[in-house]
């Protein structure tokens, strides 16, 4: 019985000792055949238990079956080694671990989107709030509550898409709808900026098109002047265009503001000297004016209390005049060559 524990045990240390040295799979392989196979190790010391005394077997027995075990794992756990040694080989073999990794192209804002987003960023910081409203509108909110009834000369040049058997729906022509809505819902004081898509049955072309984009402000307020609004105005041309642009305030007509105006600001690409863009040395970017009091009425806004100034500029213009784009058609083309130069 001290024989075959003796056996036993330093077969164990050699095994030990080899399965940890092995490096190969044959290797391997020629070792589970020497110990385990079925002229292996393992077997010869099975039948050596028949020689032994009837006494000694069971305890010689479980002494042999530890051993077999314990080799099954170093087996398992030298092939697990060699595998993991194989893959990393075959990694660094086939792939070149030190290339950058293939780019994958992120998307981002349509640049009318940027451009919507910056001007109401502008705003946001003087303390105007956005709000949005519905691009099928009711005839009313986009005319009469605006000062434009039925026989209004302007309703014309207003003119719009009309819902097919709904007479008393359009497309809005314009944002400022919204400006009725949020002057409903809230009373003053009102600080807005409404953005949005707004459709004309204009036909497009390098500078038109059916539809288009627009952001609109509102101030309504206890003693608001036009000294206000041309401040407020003012900031925005130089935060969007840059310091040292200049603006000018043109008297114009609007049916839904009196006085009306609409703002230049000094040729950006000239700065006011006159060129091939501007003529004139000016560039116009929007509409404005105080509210009319016909639209606080149509809010029930009492117009003796309050007063308020309103302004409307297109996206598209601005996006143009800003990155040089001279055809709108450009935005709505996805040409994705013209799209990531944003
Ligand atoms: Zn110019």
């Amino acid at each position: 019985m001290g024989e075959i524990k003796e056996t036993v045990k330093s077969i164990a240390e050699a095994a030990r000792q080899e399965f940890r040295d092995v490096g190969a799979a044959d290797a391997l392989e020629a070792l589970r055949v020497r110990y385990l196979g079925r002229k292996g190790v393992i077997r010869e010391l099975m039948q050596q238990l028949g020689s032994l005394e009837a006494a000694e077997r069971p305890q010689a027995g479980r002494l042999i079956n530890a051993l077999k075990e314990e080799i099954v794992a170093l087996h398992e756990s030298a092939r697990a080694a060699l595998d993991r040694k194989d893959s990393v080989a075959r990694v660094q073999q086939e792939v070149d671990v030190t290339l950058p990794g293939r780019p994958m192209r992120m998307g981002k804002p349509h640049p009318l989107t940027q451009t919507t987003d910056e001007i109401v960023d502008i705003f946001a910081r003087m303390g105007f709030s956005a709000v949005y409203g519905p691009e099928i509108e009711t005839v009313h909110n986009n005319f009469e509550a605006l000062n434009m009834p039925l026989d209004h000369p302007s309703r014309d040049a207003f003119d719009t898409f009309f819902i097919k058997g709904r007479d008393d729906l359009v497309l809005r022509s314009h944002t400022s709808p919204v400006q009725v809505r949020a002057m409903r819902a809230a009373r003053p004081p009102l600080r807005i900026v409404v953005p949005g898509r707004t459709y004309r049955p204009d036909t497009v072309d390098a500078t038109h098109s059916f539809m288009f984009s627009q952001v609109e402000g509102l101030v309504v307020d206890r003693d608001i002047s036009m000294a206000d609004l041309k401040f407020c105005l003012n900031e925005f041309a130089l935060a969007y265009f840059g310091e040292g642009v200049r603006t000018r305030f043109r008297p114009h007509y609007f049916p839904f503001t009196e006085p009306s105006a609409e703002m230049d600001v000094s040729c950006i690409f000239c700065d006011g000297g006159g060129c091939r863009v501007c003529g004139s040395g000016w560039i116009e970017v929007l509409g404005c004016g105080m509210v009319h009091p016909n639209v606080f009425r149509a809010v029930d806004i009492d117009c003796e209390e309050y007063t308020g100034f309103a302004f409307g500029m297109g996206v598209e213009r601005l996006c143009m005049l800003k990155h040089q784009i001279h055809d709108m058609r450009l935005f709505f083309e996805n040409d994705v060559r013209f799209l990531s130069q944003f």
